[in-house]
């Protein structure tokens, strides 16, 4: 039996690794799960997956997790460090699905035992991506990608070598506004950016990808993850979602992955890797799909990927930088203090006001990393209130 531990159990990844998992009980040892203020779901995921642990990530959900897993077996604790601590328990594969630079400490003690890390979590990439992979390294643990886009380019390069990588090309579906007008985009409402057209995800990335931050981070999230330049590095709109991304060779071959958009592939291949598994997920049917339509990538629609590239350019604590002021206006904007197009202008003032600290990265460190996120969400804060 693979011993398993999920962060952020109760999100949207966190649900489709539990499906994923529940579907083969007598293949997984269910070690520990954690959530947030869903103490519900967690409890109910623990008793049906007969995990040895449950932690809330807040301190004021512990009684009534206590409460609800009373008698049942299953350990609880709560608290950001009870989390980091579930890390520590012994466990062969872990899926990092927590939301936002939370997900960060947790995956970095997971690695210390040398196995695997499934990382959804791509603010870790984009913030730490140097420092987690580094991590990895040095206790010789694997880190794969669960991003679909992600996934896909990872199975478009398995047998080659990344030395005859051309180009990366990742595909956004444009997200909730992909056929609005760019004038109206500043009247979006809240409600307008939840849906997405082909995806179900959790809030703050449905949102995210109406504003096309979400495919600014995973720009970001390629060049850390696959090491290349950001020259090498393209977004394209792809309105179907079925193409997750593209690879160039330097003999001009292109690698397409499709698949339909369902998690369940990119988390079952992780969760399965290096072998393939039966994964009951829709298959495609070409003749239905019949045509698929690429679009550019429209820099003025989307400032999200032109700061994106500002990032790329920058390295060192711009990631941080960056991942923080957009959570912040992400925030503001969730709690209706900001219109949508205020967030890009909120993530780029916040970069142009850090630009010195950005430029004096040096090195980085976790410390450096923690002190740039606290720093850049201050600013971001500061700049809201101001306008
Ligand atoms: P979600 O909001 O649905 O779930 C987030 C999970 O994190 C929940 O279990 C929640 O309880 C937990 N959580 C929230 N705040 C926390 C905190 N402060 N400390 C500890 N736990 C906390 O999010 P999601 O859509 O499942 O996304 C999870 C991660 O995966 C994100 O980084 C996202 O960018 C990435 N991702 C998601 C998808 C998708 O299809 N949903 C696809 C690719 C990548
Ligand atoms: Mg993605």
């Amino acid at each position: 039996m693979r011993k398993v531990t999920i962060f952020g159990s109760t999100g949207s990844i966190g649900e489709n690794t539990v499906d994923l998992i529940s579907r083969d009980p007598s293949a997984y040892d269910v070690v520990a799960l954690t959530g947030g203020r869903n103490v519900a779901r967690l409890a109910e995921q623990a008793v049906a997956l007969n995990a040895d642990l449950a932690v809330t990530a807040f301190e004021d959900c512990f009684e009534e997790l206590k409460a609800l897993l009373a008698g049942t077996g299953v350990d609880v604790a709560a608290g950001a460090s009870a989390v980091n601590e579930a890390a520590e328990r012994p466990a062969d594969w872990v899926m990092s699905a927590i939301v936002g630079a939370a997900g960060l400490m947790p995956g970095m003690k997971a690695l210390e035992q040398g196995k695997t890390l499934a990382l959804a979590n791509k603010e870790s990439l984009v913030t730490a991506g140097p420092i987690l992979l580094g991590h990895a390294q040095t206790h010789n643990a694997t880190v794969l990608p669960v991003d679909s886009e992600h996934s896909a380019v990872f199975q478009a390069l398995v047998g080659e070598d990344i030395k005859s990588v051309e180009r990366i090309i990742i595909t956004a579906s444009g997200g909730a506004f992909r056929d609005w007008d760019p004038k109206d985009l500043h009247k979006a409402t809240l409600e307008d950016a939840c849906t997405h057209p082909n995806w179900d995800m959790g809030q703050r990335i449905t949102i995210d990808s109406a504003s096309l931050f979400n495919k600014a981070m995973e720009l970001i999230e390629t060049k850390e993850f696959f090491g290349v330049r950001p020259d090498q590095i393209e977004a394209v709109v792809h309105p179907e979602s079925l193409v997750h991304a593209l690879v160039g060779f330097n003999d001009g071959a292109l690698m397409a992955h499709l698949g339909a958009p369902d998690m369940r592939h990119a988390i079952g291949y992780a969760l399965h890797w290096p072998d393939r598994a039966h994964i009951d997920v829709a298959r495609l049917d070409l003749t239905q799909i019949a045509t698929l339509n690429f679009r550019t990538a429209d820099p003025d629609r989307y400032p999200a990927l032109r700061l994106a590239r500002e990032v790329m350019e920058a390295g060192g604590l711009a990631g941080a930088v960056f991942t923080a002021a957009k959570d912040a206006a992400l925030d503001a904007f969730i709690a209706r203090q900001i219109g949508f197009t205020d967030m890009a202008e909120v993530v780029d003032a916040t970069l142009s006001t850090l630009s010195g600290e950005i430029a004096a990265s040096g090195q980085l460190s976790l410390d450096s990393v923690l002190a740039a996120d606290h720093l850049a969400r201050k600013t971001a804060q500061n700049i809201i209130a101001a306008r």
